[in-house]
C-alpha cells in the first residue's frame, strides 16, 4: 500500500508523477522530492520556487523543510537565495547529524558544496508583481499583499511503510528580508513519524507556530486519532486560542496522512484544495467550511477556478 497527499491545486501535477513512482515501487523520499520539485520549477506557481513572491527588498528568499519518518531526522533551508530546488537541499541536509538547518548564505554555500544547481529565482513576472506591490505601499495602501502566500506541502508513504514530509515556499509576499515562516520549522510546518503518520500546514506561519500544529496532529494520531480527526482537532485547538484571545480565525490549513494510508485535511478558509494519490489514482479534493461544519470530498478542477 502507498499513498501521498499535497496542499493546494498546484500540487496535483507533481503528485500525479509521484504517485506513479510509488506505484512502481519507488521510495517515499524520491516521490515527495519529485512532487515538490515539480512545483518549484514551474513559474506559474507564484508562491514556491522559481519566480516566487519576493521579499520587500525584491529578493526571492525561500524556505523548505524535510523530515524522514524513519529516523525522525529533519533538514531545512531558510531565507535561501538562488537555490534552484530548495527541497533538494533540505533533503540532503536531513541526512546530517549536525548543521541540518541552514539559513541565508550558509544554505547557498551548502548547495554549491553539494553540487546542487543555483539559479536566479527572480522572473520578469515576480519582479513586476514586486514593483506593483511596492508602488501600492508607497501609495499608502495597507499591506494586504501579505495575503499572497501558499506552501506546497507533501507527505508520502511507500509500499515499505517509509514516510517523508516536505515543504517549500517563498513565505509571505513582501516579508521582511530574513523573515522565516513555519515551513522549514519542524513541528510547526511539518512533522512525520512513520509509526503514526505525517502532517503539514499552510497559511500564516506566525499563527501555525503558536500551536506547533503539525506535531500536534501527529501526536493525536499517536494517541489513536485518524488522519482526519487529527487535522480537525489540531486546528480546533488553534481556533480556540484565537477565540479566547478575541482574534480573527486566521488562515490556516492542515493536511495529514496516517501510517495506514488514511488522508486528512482541515482548514479555517471557506475552501481549501488539496490533492491525494493512492492505488485509486491521483485527484483533487477540497475541504469546505459549511454552516454544518467541515465537508471533505473530491473536487473537479473547474469547481476550483480562481482558487490556488
Ligand atoms: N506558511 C507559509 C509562511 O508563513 C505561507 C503559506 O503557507 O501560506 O511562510
Amino acid at each position: 500500500m502507498y499513498a501521498i497527499i499535497g496542499t493546494w491545486k498546484m500540487s496535483l501535477q507533481g503528485l500525479t508523477e509521484a504517485r506513479d513512482m510509488l506505484a512502481c515501487g519507488r521510495n517515499a523520499a524520491d516521490a515527495v522530492e519529485r512532487a515538490i520539485m515539480c512545483v518549484e520549477d514551474n513559474p506559474a506557481y507564484v508562491s514556491v520556487g522559481y519566480g516566487a513572491l519576493p521579499a520587500r527588498d525584491g529578493r526571492v528568499l525561500l524556505d523548505a523543510g524535510w523530515m524522514d519518518g524513519q529516523t525522525l531526522r529533519v533538514g531545512g533551508v531558510m531565507a535561501a537565495e538562488n537555490l534552484r530546488n530548495p527541497i533538494r537541499a533540505a533533503r540532503l541536509l536531513c541526512g546530517r547529524e549536525t548543521n541540518c538547518l541552514l539559513a541565508g548564505r550558509g544554505a547557498e554555500q551548502f548547495a554549491v558544496s553539494a553540487g546542487l544547481p543555483l539559479r536566479d529565482m527572480r522572473t520578469q513576472g515576480s519582479q513586476a508583481r514586486w514593483r506593483e506591490a511596492m508602488q501600492a505601499l508607497a501609495d499608502e495602501e495597507p499591506l494586504t499583499a501579505y495575503r499572497g502566500h501558499d506552501t506546497v506541502c507533501v507527505i508520502g508513504l511507500d509500499a515499505q511503510g517509509r514516510m517523508v514530509a516536505g515543504t517549500s515556499t517563498s513565505g509571505l509576499f513582501l516579508k521582511e528580508p530574513g523573515r522565516v515562516g513555519d515551513s522549514p520549522l519542524v513541528g510547526s510546518g511539518f512533522y512525520c513519524d512513520a509509526r503514526y503518520g505525517g502532517a503539514a500546514a499552510t497559511g500564516l506561519g506566525e499563527d501555525i507556530m503558536r500551536g506547533c500544529l503539525s506535531y500536534e496532529a501527529v501526536s493525536l494520531m499517536r494517541r489513536g486519532a485518524s488522519a482526519q480527526e487529527a487535522c480537525e482537532e489540531a486546528l480546533r485547538g488553534l481556533s480556540d486560542t484565537h477565540r479566547r484571545l478575541g482574534e480573527d480565525a486566521g488562515s490556516v490549513s492542515l493536511i495529514a496522512l496516517s501510517a495506514q494510508g488514511g488522508f486528512g485535511a482541515a482548514t479555517t478558509l471557506p475552501l481549501f484544495p488539496f490533492a491525494v494519490g493512492s492505488a485509486q489514482g491521483a485527484y483533487l479534493c477540497a475541504a469546505r467550511t459549511t454552516p454544518q461544519g467541515l465537508a471533505i470530498g473530491p473536487a473537479a478542477p473547474e469547481e476550483l477556478d480562481g482558487v490556488d
